[in-house]
């Protein structure tokens, strides 16, 4: 029997993260959606460590602990051979797994698979709804702070005639969080709501930036104790869809302008936009991306996973996709990403046309618009 055929593979790559971190005694992590952050194991720290919860990769940014999976971190904490760290987490392995075992380990597998998936479906079913009530009580944005926001991002009234249906605002909105396991409203003040639509034209997510309610009304600055929090959070499952800032009518375009932020979108839409071109935010970078193809060698192959059922993929009938790729620390990790994204597209519509906008090294279309790194041009390929 070799290794790949050694069942207890499949069982180890089947225990949550979670339960691993557990078992191995690594204390002082706190969950963030699919992450799980905090001091590493190896070399402490506040908040270097991550483990993604659903691939079991993790990564130290200051020390070598990086990995690919469950296994990968028990060999690290432990200091274990790969075999080692298998018997470690699943018991020896049996000089001959007999048939009767080896159906008790996959039936095992499988039911561990399933209760996952089950709770993985419930937890995304809650924030949709959380997300639909939040959109439900919201109201429309114009003539709200949400205007002040938005010009003092430059993104004025004269530029921006008519205010995108997919922005609504919030008087006095809750901005809910966990910390230290304790779900809480920790800042409570005016806030932009923005619709993010499913493929299927449906609210499947919220993404909400609360505003400073003092002029020139910038975002709200969120302090918790020590810790300053982001202004800006998503509620519900985001995968796939986006915020159509313009263009929410399909069949009406022939041009799709994707940025990843809200006012990088609406900045591109003053500097570029025209009939017949949408503009819509797709609100991270992962997002526009999908899942990507691993290659070895690589950290970013930029070839998208066709296998990702819930990736990005534009709406048909379009001419021109065009992604827009802002400044960045790390320009070709966000490069690869754009261009699995514009790949997917591609192989689903061979037609179309796929381009990327670059804004500049270290600036981003609103900086642009502006007028900050006049010295860089834009550059387009
Ligand atoms: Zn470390």
């Amino acid at each position: 029997m070799t290794v790949r055929e050694d069942p207890r593979l499949a069982e180890a790559k089947l225990i949550p993260a979670q339960e691993m971190v557990d078992r191995l005694g690594i204390v002082g992590l706190r969950r963030a959606g699919q992450e799980l952050s905090g001091p590493c194991p190896h070399c402490g720290g506040r908040d270097r460590f991550n483990i993604n919860t659903r691939t079991g990769a993790f990564l130290c940014r200051q020390c070598d602990m990086r990995g690919g999976d469950s296994i990968a971190l028990v060999q690290q904490v432990l200091g274990l051979g790969f075999l080692d760290a298998l018997s470690w987490i699943c018991g020896e392995r049996p000089a001959q797994m007999d048939a009767k075992q080896m159906e008790e380990r996959r039936r095992r597998a499988a039911k561990a698979e399933e209760k996952r998936q089950r709770e993985a479906a419930r937890y995304r079913e809650q924030a949709i709804r959380d997300a639909r009530r939040i959109w439900a009580a919201a109201q429309p944005a114009e003539g709200t702070l949400v205007r002040d926001y938005l010009a003092a991002r430059g993104i004025t009234r004269e530029l921006m005639p008519v205010m995108p249906r997919a922005l609504r605002f919030i008087p006095s909105h809750g901005y809910l969080k966990k910390m230290d396991g304790e779900t809480a409203v920790r800042h409570r003040g005016p806030a932009m709501i923005a619709g993010v639509l499913s493929p299927r034209g449906e609210i499947a997510a919220v993404h909400q930036t609360w505003i400073d309610p003092n002029p020139p009304h910038g975002k709200a600055k969120i302090v918790v104790g020590e810790e300053t929090l982001p202004a800006k959070m998503v509620r519900g499952s985001k995968k796939g869809g986006a915020i159509r800032l313009s263009g929410d009518q399909i069949g009406e375009f022939h041009t799709l302008v994707v940025a990843e932020g809200i006012e990088t979108t609406l900045s591109a839409q003053v500097i570029m936009g025209g009939d017949g071109v949408a503009f819509w935010a797709g609100v991270d970078l992962g997002n526009m991306a999908g899942r990507m193809e691993r290659v070895q060698g690589t950290r970013h192959s930029g070839r998208p996973d066709m296998s990702d059922s819930e990736a990005f993929v534009p709406p048909p009938g379009l001419k021109r996709l065009i992604f827009v790729q802002d400044g960045d620390s790390d320009p070709k990790a966000t490069r690869a990403k754009l261009l699995s994204g514009l790949r997917r597209a591609m192989a689903h519509f061979p037609e179309l046309r796929a381009q990327i906008v670059h804004a500049g090294a270290g600036q981003d279309l609103n900086d642009v618009l502006m007028g900050k790194g006049a010295e860089y041009e834009l550059s387009q390929d």
